[in-house]
């Protein structure tokens, strides 16, 4: 296990170009659950009920009253040792940007500055009849499914729900940093929601070193991963940064 961490920091001491992928993983230990497994949402909120576009068209006021309640979880929460060891790799000029499939913000409150979101955020509201878009307070979420200031239509918290393309932007610099890093640090994310699974197999094709922080292996750990920090994040991004 030290060999991992020692190899991963070398890379990281001579990368110029580092990033970072972050999922549901680092957050888990900021109180927010992740998504599957035991303890996972989906066990509760099935995603075909709650997390698609379509059940959102279909039964608006259940979906929105299930994001509300994430957004409350967000308000209450904040980001942990492992957000702010990328945080702190980034103020030293090593990591150049995170693309997270995170909607929860803890990176920007961590202090990164570049930040992808590719699976939007729940910042934001989006109308879905003509695209007008406007803030949302998480903190002060109106208990009612908002309609749209220009044309009434249904507004939807600006998240990427199953069945939803990727947003271009977030594509077009996710394309760009996914090209040109040589270290892509992986780090709490189950290799299985696509897109997003592609990318640490289009880093390693393009030649980055990838580094993998996780509880327990995934399909990248045997396909793609050179360094394998098995652990908590919030344990294992604080010890890796204290080695670079
Ligand atoms: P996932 O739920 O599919 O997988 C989470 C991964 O994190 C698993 O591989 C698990 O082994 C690992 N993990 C759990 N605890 C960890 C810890 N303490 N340290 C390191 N790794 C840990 O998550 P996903 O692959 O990211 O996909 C689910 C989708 O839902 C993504 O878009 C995700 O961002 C989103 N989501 C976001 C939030 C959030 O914003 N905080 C929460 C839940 C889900
Ligand atoms: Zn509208």
């Amino acid at each position: 296990m030290s060999g991992a961490f020692d190899k991963a920091a070398q890379a990281l001491r001579t990368a110029s170009c580092a990033v970072a992928l972050t999922g549901a993983g680092i957050s888990v230990e900021s109180g927010i659950p992740s998504f599957r497994g035991d303890s996972g949402l989906w066990r509760k909120y099935p995603p075909e009920e709650y997390a698609t576009i379509d059940a959102y068209i279909e039964n608006p006021a259940r979906v929105w009253a299930f994001w509300r309640e994430r957004a409350h979880d967000f308000a209450d929460c904040g980001p942990n040792a492992a957000h702010k060891a990328l945080a702190g790799l980034e103020q030293r000029g090593i990591l150049k940007a995170i693309v997270t499939q995170n909607i929860d913000h803890f990176h920007q409150q961590a202090g990164s500055r570049t930040v992808v979101e590719y699976h939007g955020n729940v910042h934001n509201l989006r109308c879905l009849d003509c695209g007008a878009d406007e803030p949302l307070d998480i903190e002060n979420m109106p208990a009612n499914v908002p309609r749209c200031p220009v044309c009434r239509g249904l507004m939807k918290p600006d998240v990427v729900m199953f069945g939803e393309l990727i947003p271009t932007s977030a594509l077009a610099e996710t394309d760009k940093w996914v090209s040109q890093c040589d270290v892509l640090i992986v780090v709490g994310t189950s290799a299985q929601v696509f897109p997003a699974a592609a990318l640490p197999y289009r880093a390693k094709e393009n030649g980055a070193f990838i580094i993998e922080c996780n509880v327990e292996p995934t399909g990248f750990t045997r396909t793609v991963t050179d360094a394998f920090l098995e652990g908590r994040a919030a344990a294992t991004l604080p010890r890796l940064a204290g080695l670079v």
